[in-house]
């Protein structure tokens, strides 16, 4: 597979996916550059809706597609913002308004574990009854206060208690070595035999 349209046009997994994947010689195409619109994502869950994207961009660009479906779960609000954490707090969508939600709801709360989950789905067509699927997960806690800028989303919440950081501290390589998007590109890069 040369050429691949990623299903995403968050302009951050946008960087982190070109990053992994073009030095494997892989051409990556967004949807964004084929003037193809957003998917609906309904489903109470990321398979269900990483699916439902992939498809939509493979049946209207004619190639391969790549989807991720990730977010934040967050163990004491029962796994949420969860399949909704692109739009946490309502819409437009805004990753401060996002991390101030999430600290409100946090308050007064003692048990701060969280994970990021995520899975990517890849159709070599539109059809492909046999979809590659692959997942990654990322343990940390919800921080006090956001610290660092680097990252997107979550990341200044997102603190590592054995690094001493929050993920949006972490250099990128840094980043795609340990978080729940490299883990789940890796797994599906060894499922393609690219690697
Ligand atoms: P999706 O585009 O529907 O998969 O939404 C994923 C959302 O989960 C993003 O908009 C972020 O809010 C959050 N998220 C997923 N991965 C990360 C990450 O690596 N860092 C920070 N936030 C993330």
């Amino acid at each position: 597979m040369k050429k691949l349209v990623i299903a995403s046009n968050n302009p951050g997994k946008l960087r982190e996916f070109q990053f992994l994947l073009q030095p494997l010689g892989i051409e990556v195409l967004t949807q964004a550059q084929l003037g193809i619109g957003e998917a609906e994502e309904p489903h109470p869950t990321f398979i269900e809706n990483a699916l439902a994207k992939a498809r939509h961009v493979s049946r209207l660009s004619g190639l391969p597609a790549l989807a991720d479906d990730s977010g934040i779960c967050v163990t004491a609000l029962g796994g949420a913002p969860g399949v909704f954490s692109a739009r946490y707090a309502g819409e437009p969508k805004s990753d401060g308004r996002n991390n101030e939600k999430l600290l409100r709801e946090m308050q007064g709360i003692a048990d701060r574990r969280a994970h990021y989950y995520c899975v990517l789905v890849l159709l070599r067509h539109a059809d492909d009854p046999q979809p590659l699927i692959a997942e990654g997960e990322w343990h940390g806690e919800i921080a006090p206060q956001p610290d660092g800028d680097g990252g997107f989303g979550y990341d200044p919440l997102f603190w590592l208690p054995e690094l001493g950081k929050t993920s949006a501290q972490l250099e990128r390589e840094q980043k795609h070595a340990i978080s729940h998007r490299g883990r789940a590109l890796r797994a599906l890069l060894e499922k393609l035999k690219v690697v």
